[in-house]
């Protein structure tokens, strides 16, 4: 009950333009069921395995993004049913995701990741990655995969200015890719923490895991 409460609160703040990815990794199939049940039909993993295994035994009517840091030697797992994939920040990557697309006979949505936060943990290519992955060659030569536009987390702080900066910096490079990409569309940014100063700053999807599901417990 408390989850489609949570995802009913939420979704009345959002502008119907906004689209919400329901984040429900470490959480059981019992707790996607009732955000399914609510009518909640994309949700997000980071973790391969798990989304596959959930994918599985959940219907089939869901989109399963992929948001978490991909390591290339499992997108195989993948390649049959994940409608979109957040977080992509290489040539090399987007090489084998098209090339398992191939396999399957479809074309995979993509969205790269750009580094906006401080912290240098965060992955993500700079502008200038950005600008060469998309000028080289090698890029335009793949066609099973379309970029569907950017991603990126902010900074982990209480400093809303600092997020506001970093939403407002990833918007500006995605106003510039828009032009020379006419199939980007999407701009996905804004957590638990921080959907609604990204969604002030042009987001057009949220990714939220926590105000919907609860904490996470990581034992
Ligand atoms: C876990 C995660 C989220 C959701 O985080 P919450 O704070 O629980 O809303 C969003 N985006 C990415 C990339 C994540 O890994």
């Amino acid at each position: 009950m408390l989850i489609k409460q949570n995802l009913q609160n939420i979704k009345k703040t959002l502008p119907k333009e906004v689209t919400l990815v329901a984040v429900s990794k470490t959480k059981p199939i019992s707790d996607i069921e009732e955000a399914y049940n609510a009518g909640q039909r994309i949700f997000g993993e980071n973790k391969i395995q798990e989304m596959s295994q959930k994918w599985n035994s959940l219907p089939k009517d869901i989109e399963w993004h992929m948001i978490g840091h991909v390591q290339r030697n499992k997108v195989k797992y993948m390649a049959e049913f994940v409608s979109l994939i957040h977080g992509v920040d290489s040539l090399k990557l987007l090489t084998e995701i098209n090339k398992q697309a191939v396999k399957h006979d479809r074309i995979i949505s993509c969205l790269l990741q750009i580094h906006i936060a401080k912290e240098e943990t965060k992955f993500g290519l700079n502008e200038e990655e950005l600008k060469e992955l998309l000028n080289s060659e090698d890029f335009k030569k793949l066609k099973n995969i379309q970029i569907k536009g950017l991603m990126g987390m902010a900074t982990f702080t209480k400093n809303e200015n600092q997020i506001k900066k970093e939403f407002k910096y990833l918007k500006s490079i995605y106003n510039t890719i828009n032009k020379s990409l006419p199939t980007a569309s999407i701009l996905s940014m804004g957590m638990s923490g921080d959907y609604q100063i990204a969604i002030q700053e042009g987001s057009t999807m949220v990714r939220i895991g926590s105000s919907i599901f609860g904490a996470r417990n990581y034992n």
